[in-house]
């Protein structure tokens, strides 16, 4: 790490100018100042945004939020940047799972944060989806808990923009998610799953999804909330500990310490293994839900089979 310079008071000052640092960004390995770190962290995910074309004029983009810090980081970060693009929009999207002693607090923060930036907010449940909520859903089951989670919340918010008229699905992965996933993906074996790239356009089946933050780290973005007074300390789902997600993280966390740049290497990787794996049949075929039409990869879709299994 090069010495950074050093206010009279002693405290390292910001690289760009001569306030206090406020954060060590041990990437690029400067200090930077509140004003300084929050203009470097939106010019990333612009970045971002511009190379892979996530955002074009007359996009509508539903923002799934549920109010935990990355989706709210990326609420605040596009609300920010859209005078950027032309004829752009957001709508923020919450799904309510039905998940006692949690999701109320952040469903009662999400419409704070949207009233204030003036983000339409729209939120769905998996009652109305489904008919119950998940803690009815997984009685006997919690094990399964992020799995029913995730089918039916990837539903409920893909119905949410389409009614809404969205053109795309910006979701709040960060780069700790995104190496995750692909350290999961290979435990499980999954190789489709591992190089397919939710963020490119999907030929007009589901809309296609774009993750603006996917090149910050969960530290950068707990640091971006909390020196704008943003961070809030919320509840945990309490099926977290059902989660595969849970162990992978904390065992990637560790990693990064001991071996920085690991989190990165697993992304490299699994852009290599896409290049390798470009035009070779992977994925199954995608066809048509012979009960509702959904696009999905055999004779009837997720939802459909969950519904079956819950004799709905
Ligand atoms: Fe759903 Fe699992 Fe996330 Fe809880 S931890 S909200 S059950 S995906
Ligand atoms: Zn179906």
């Amino acid at each position: 790490m090069a010495a950074p310079d050093i206010s009279p008071a002693g405290a390292p000052v910001c690289v760009c100018c001569t306030e206090p640092a406020v954060v060590y960004q041990w990437t690029t390995d400067r200090h930077l100042c509140t004003t300084h770190f929050i203009a470097d962290i939106e010019a990333r995910v612009h970045t971002t945004i511009a190379e892979s074309r996530q955002i074009r004029a007359g996009d509508r983009i539903a923002v799934a939020f549920s109010g935990g810090k990355d989706s709210t980081a990326l609420l605040v970060i596009l609300s920010r940047l859209l005078p950027v693009w032309t004829d752009v929009s957001l709508v923020a999207i919450t799904v309510d799972e039905g998940i006692a002693g949690y999701r109320q607090d952040t469903i009662r923060v999400a419409k704070t944060l949207t009233k204030k930036l003036g983000v339409e907010h729209r939120i769905v449940s998996f009652k109305d989806l489904i008919g119950d909520d998940l803690d009815t859903i997984l009685a006997g089951r919690e094990s399964q808990a992020c799995t029913v989670c995730g089918i039916l919340r990837k539903k409920a918010l893909m119905d949410a923009a389409k009614e809404a008229g969205a053109t795309k699905i910006a979701t709040g992965h960060n780069l700790d998610d995104e190496a995750q996933s692909v350290l999961m993906n290979t435990l499980r074996g999954d190789l489709p799953r591992l190089v397919r790239d939710a963020g490119k356009e999907s030929g007009g089946c589901f809309l296609p999804r774009i993750k603006p933050l996917s090149g910050i780290y969960e530290k950068e973005i707990a640091s971006y909330l909390f020196v704008q007074d943003l961070f809030l300390v919320l509840p945990e789902c309490p099926y977290t500990r059902y989660a595969l997600r849970a162990e992978v993280r904390s065992m990637l966390s560790t990693l990064e310490f001991r071996y920085p740049g690991t989190m990165q290497h697993l992304i490299e990787s699994k852009k290599k293994i896409e290049r390798y794996c470009a035009g070779a049949p992977v994925m199954d075929a995608l066809r048509h839900c012979r009960e509702c039409g959904d696009p999905c990869s055999g004779e009837i879709c997720q939802v459909c089979r969950l519904r079956h299994s819950l004799g709905k």
